[in-house]
């Protein structure tokens, strides 16, 4: 079986120098890996027309698509429009709908339309334009010798748009290979060389179109098999089958069997069992609030956190014991077991989390080394906390910090604590 290859080109300086780091085409492989496209590489190049035009000769030698992002906005820097217009020998026209949805941008937004601006509506004659609602630059199909070259903008909400609404359905409809299909399973609380060793047998009987792989990540283990040929209908059967098998050789460390962030896993909890949950977040600084607010409809089940990074607030808002950090510290199992406690009763709530850490120099450290972290779940009646030690940075400390809050609060509610 042959596959359609694709090339994925991304244009900016600013990529080269590291100060943006390029997502688009990791997301951009993620979706031709789902349309069952291989992706033969991601190239990067600067702001500069002979880079842009090799990089695109050379990868239109080996790829029957090419994604381009980057290079279109209205400053002199961005050439990848003109370029493309040449290098496809076409003619810059104004696209009146592009127009049309500029013009009733900028006066949304007050701002006069510049002649600058009456540029971005300009598109090559010899391509499709591929409509951007959420910015200026439109994208552009091009069809060239049987194979297809796409340039959308860098920025990456806009690029993501036009690839889900323009390119990818007609990518689809044009290369009808057969897709890449994925099942997970997710697991908590055991190592990924002990998970291998419980599921060896079944691993070993896979068939060669089913691939396995293991995803380690703080205090989690992501299983994901990989199939691809023979059909999708027994693909999926088999896929699943297998799925099945490692979730209940594993039963008792599955959280669950869909590729799905902790806090989306735990959302479908607490709305499932009509449940609230509120924190009281210390060297987090909300920021585990922050993660349970990423879920659609959390506020169903979501009551609030306290952001309590002094002592005088833990004190004061959440009611800590000044007695109770005098004589144990901040950072401390009797701080965050009160906290906890507290939070239940401050912010009436069913479940409560608080957590209270030594993240750098400071503080407590003269007492406890930095990354020293004490976490505690909560419900009416009962507390659980746990002493943790994170040995990174500052940033990636916090990062652990809740990625094992979320875990805690799962394996609470589990009642696995
Ligand atoms: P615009 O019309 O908004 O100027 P553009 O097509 O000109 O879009 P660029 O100027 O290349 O796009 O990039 C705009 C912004 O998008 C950059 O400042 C950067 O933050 C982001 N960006 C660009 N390329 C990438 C990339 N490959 N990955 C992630 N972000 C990117
Ligand atoms: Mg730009």
């Amino acid at each position: 079986m042959s596959n359609t290859a694709a090339a994925i080109i991304t244009i900016g300086d600013e990529l080269l120098i590291g100060q943006v780091t390029d997502t688009n085409s990791g997301w951009i492989a993620q979706r031709m890996n789902e349309l069952g496209i291989d992706v033969l590489r991601r190239v990067a190049v600067g702001d500069e027309k002979n880079a842009i035009i090799n990089a695109l000769d050379a990868e239109l030698k080996d790829a029957s698509i090419v994604i381009i992002t980057g290079g279109l906005g209205p400053t002199a820097d961005d050439i990848t429009k003109p370029l493309l217009n040449e290098y496809f020998g076409g003619k810059l026209v104004i696209s009146e709908p592009v127009l049309a949805h500029l013009k009733e941008l900028f006066s949304r937004r007050n701002r006069p339309f510049l002649e600058r601006n009456m540029k971005q509506a300009e598109v090559p004659d010899v391509c499709t334009v591929l409509f951007n609602k959420m910015g200026t630059a439109p994208g552009m199909w091009f069809d060239k010798d049987g194979k297809v070259i796409v340039s959308l903008p860098g920025v990456p909400f806009e690029m993501m748009h036009i690839m889900q609404v323009e390119v990818l359905p007609r990518l689809k409809e044009r290369f009808t290979s057969e897709p890449i299909i994925h099942r997970s399973v997710i697991t908590a609380g055991e190592g990924e060389s002990f998970i291998a060793e419980r599921i060896s047998d079944i691993e070993a009987a896979l068939p060669a179109r089913i691939k396995l792989a293991y995803l380690p990540g703080a205090g989690m283990v992501r299983l994901r098999l990989t199939g691809r040929g023979g059909g999708v209908e027994s693909l999926v059967k088999d896929l699943e089958l297998y799925q099945h098998q490692i979730a209940e050789r594993l039963a008792n460390v599955v959280i669950a069997t869909e590729d799905i962030p902790l806090e989306q896993i735990l959302g479908r909890w607490f709305m499932a069992n009509g449940a609230t949950l509120g924190m009281a977040e210390s060297c987090t600084g909300g920021y585990l609030s922050h993660h349970i607010t990423q879920v659609k409809g959390s506020s169903e089940y979501f009551k609030g956190s306290i952001v309590c990074y002094s002592n005088e607030i833990k004190e004061k808002i959440l009611g800590v014991k000044k007695t109770t950090i005098e004589e144990y510290g901040a950072v401390s199992e009797e701080t965050v077991t009160e906290m906890a406690r507290a939070a239940i009763g401050v912010l009436d709530v069913d479940y409560s989390y608080a957590v209270t850490g030594i993240m750098s120099e400071g503080g407590e450290s003269d007492r406890l080394e930095i990354g020293t972290v004490w976490m505690a779940v909560a419900d009416k009646t009962n507390v659980v906390a746990k002493k943790f030690w994170f040995p990174y940075d500052r940033a990636r400390n916090k990062e652990m910090a809740v990625s094992m809050g979320m875990l805690m609060i799962w394996k609470f509610i589990n009642k696995q604590l």
